[in-house]
């Protein structure tokens, strides 16, 4: 799940890390008068939406004045922001977050994430932090320094290591130490999946402070915060996504025009690997989960048909726990309730699959029926180029 700055700056402030004063605005007259509230002669006015890179794409402005903070904010509210993040669609901006602006001496990049190999989060620092951290993560990986967040905690020691290992010195890195550790802590104990300060900053005047913060939770450790039900802004998501996580259909939107069906994450998985080896990309990653009924199947294909990229679909299950001939007869009905004018391609194996492939075959609709996976990722990229 993921947070808006603002929300995730309130977090990072109940951990005593440091963050600029701000607050966030819906109008801009809204706008005027948090500027106007902070006094400061420079505030600052962020877009807030789900997605980075704003600071490029014109969403993170300078005022110099309450009134010119109105007008910036008149600007980016209810107007769409593209950033190298949000696809070329962009994201409709619906609030802003005003703060003061800070006389900035060093940017430095400081987050969590979790490393698959050692299955542990990890710290991860840069000296060259800010909105050219992608370039130096390419040009130069070796400025990019990790450090594991043991189950025992992130230590001081770890701590200091870590601000002295990418080249602070001094008072400044004992500052930036004490907030990689509490930037640890709060990792933990709030089962993010992500953290992102960038820039973590040094002030004129030697003071650390979180300028920027993105958050994201662990979908699977929600139920231990019932709390963060408040921070979801369900217009930031994906509609399609939210319609299927109320059938507890695991689904996620991609660019691809070749709708996938399957059950099981990791044949999903393997489903899009081979549409993507014949040539063309998936449009989803579907997962129907274990009980494919008719519901579930009909649910299934009114989201995939919702959305207008779907050229063909490739339905790909396998029938251990539930039967082939239950999942074909669940497709045949659930096309009764939902049209569907591309092509379908239907792989079944498993128990009572040669049954299906007659059903199937006898039904009102043209599947296309496969035997393997490779044969199945070739018909429906097949298909593709037939309609075409
Ligand atoms: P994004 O990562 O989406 O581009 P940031 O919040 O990191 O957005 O802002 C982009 C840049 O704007 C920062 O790297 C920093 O240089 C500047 N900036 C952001 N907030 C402030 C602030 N409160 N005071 C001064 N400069 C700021
Ligand atoms: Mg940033």
């Amino acid at each position: 799940m993921k947070i808006h700055e603002y929300q995730a700056k309130a977090i990072l402030a109940q951990y005593g890390i440091p963050v600029p004063r701000g607050r966030v605005a819906f109008t801009p007259e809204e706008a005027e008068e948090a500027a106007r509230e902070l006094g400061t002669p420079i505030v600052v006015v962020k877009a807030q939406i789900h997605a980075g890179g704003r600071g490029k794409g014109g969403g993170v402005k300078l005022a110099h004045s309450p009134v010119e903070a109105k007008a910036l904010a008149e600007m980016m509210l209810g107007h769409t922001l593209v950033t190298h993040q949000t696809g070329p669609e962009g994201k409709e901006v619906q609030k802003v977050l005003i703060e003061e602006g800070l006389p900035i001496k060093k940017e430095l990049y400081v987050g969590i994430t979790v490393d698959r190999v050692s299955n542990k989060p990890v710290m991860i620092a840069s000296y060259e932090g800010g909105m050219e951290i992608e370039e130096v993560a390419r040009t130069q990986p070796e400025k990019i320094l990790k450090a594991p967040i043991e189950t025992s905690g992130f230590s001081a020691y770890q701590a200091r290591n870590l601000a002295f290992g990418i080249g602070l010195q001094g008072k400044e890195a004992l500052a930036c130490a004490v907030v990689f550790q509490k930037l640890a802590t709060m990792g933990v104990a709030g089962d993010t999946s992500l953290v992102e300060i960038n820039p973590l900053v040094i002030t004129e005047d030697g003071r650390v402070i979180a300028l920027d913060g993105k958050i994201n939770f662990d979908d699977n450790a929600l139920f231990r915060h019932p709390d963060y039900a408040t921070l979801r802004d369900l217009s930031e998501e994906e509609p399609l996504e939210i319609e299927a996580s109320k059938y507890d259909l695991n689904y996620i939107k991609l660019d691809g025009e070749v709708g996938c069906m399957v059950n099981g994450a990791g044949l999903a998985m393997g489903t899009m690997d081979m549409v993507k080896l014949y040539g063309s990309m998936p449009a989803n990653f579907l997962d129907v989960g274990g009980t494919a009924n008719v519901d579930r199947v009909a649910a299934a294909f009114h989201i995939l048909m919702s959305d207008p990229n779907v050229k063909a679909v490739l339905v790909n299950i396998f029938g251990g726990i539930v039967r082939c001939d239950r999942v074909a007869g669940g497709i045949i009905q659930a096309l009764q309730q939902v049209q569907v004018d591309v092509p379908i391609v239907i792989r079944l194996k498993g128990t009572n699959a040669d049954q299906a492939r007659q059903m199937l075959k006898e039904a009102d609709f043209p599947f296309i029926v496969a035997d393997t996976l490779s044969d199945a990722a070739e018909k429906v990229v097949q298909s593709l180029s037939n309609a075409a």
